[in-house]
């Protein structure tokens, strides 16, 4: 039989190569995304812009590829959660390469960083964006969006870049220094997709479900968690990106990614 102290040492080991593997497959699916679909969320995001819009001058909404996308996004999110914000955004892999890339530069400066809970001001600005929208001002959010800057780098475009205008160009800025500082910084706070996808009943398949045996009350769930919810809480379903960090940090295996109809 193996002895008690080799078989911790083992669950241990098995625990950090799980942890590091989810870790790395993700980033690589998102590596994809990144190269072949940059622009989804931009995508998704004009579908937004142009459905206020239509509402405003009263026309018929378009069937195009935009709005073709916000709903096939939609449908995903309504039946597995928000995995387009975990695995396929462009925007969302930005970051998580920027906090990844800086984690060195952190831990040399010591830098600690109380970070912030998955926040509401994501909701005004999505709110600001359609009131725009509907009285006709698309063009104007267009203008000062963070997004249309990086929609040109990220397709090479970069002569269309500095023809941007300078406050969307500071603003894009901004982001990324504070995406270095604290992990998911835009999407915990700004995004008005995200806000979108939150308000969408998420997960209806797959979700994040929490067991009544959490037998340790580590919290090590909720501290890993990038977007600093409580995993499994049904108020906070909405911000999950369903990167299943928590679901292997859980020294007791209990969270797991379930059908709820299954579980409940
Ligand atoms: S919250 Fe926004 S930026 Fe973040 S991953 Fe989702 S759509 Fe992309
Ligand atoms: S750590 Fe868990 S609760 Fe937090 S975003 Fe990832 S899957 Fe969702």
């Amino acid at each position: 039989m193996q002895p008690a102290k080799e078989k911790k040492k083992s669950n241990h080991f098995n625990k950090k190569y799980m942890i590091k593997t989810v870790k790395y497959v993700r980033m690589v699916v998102q590596l994809i995304f990144f190269v072949l679909l940059p622009s989804l969320f931009d995508q998704a995001f004009t579908g937004v812009k142009n459905t206020a819009d239509a509402i405003g001058k009263g026309n018929v909404l378009q069937w195009d590829s935009f709005t073709k996308i916000l709903l096939i996004l939609l449908i995903v999110t309504l039946l597995f959660g928000r995995v387009f914000c975990g695995y396929a955004c462009a925007f969302g892999a930005l970051g998580d390469y920027i906090y990844f890339l800086t984690g060195k530069i952190r831990a040399c400066i010591n830098m600690k960083v109380k970070h912030g809970k998955a926040g509401k001001i994501k909701y005004p600005v999505l709110a600001v964006i359609l009131i725009l929208c509907f009285l006709g001002k698309k063009d104007l959010v267009t203008k000062y969006s963070p997004w249309t800057v990086f929609s040109f780098i990220a397709s090479g475009n970069f002569k269309e870049t500095f023809s941007s205008s300078l406050a969307s160009i500071i603003i894009f800025g901004i982001i990324i220094v504070a995406m270095s500082v604290e992990e998911r910084f835009f999407c915990r706070h700004l995004c008005p997709m995200g806000a979108v996808f939150a308000i969408v009943p998420s997960g209806i398949l797959a979700r994040i479900h929490k067991g009544k045996n959490c037998i340790s009350s580590c919290h090590a769930c909720s501290k890993n968690c990038p977007l600093g919810i409580e995993p499994g809480a049904e108020e906070e379903r909405g911000e999950c990106i369903t990167c299943l960090r928590c679901v292997v940090v859980c020294p007791g295996k209990n969270l797991s990614i379930v059908n709820n109809k299954a579980k409940n």
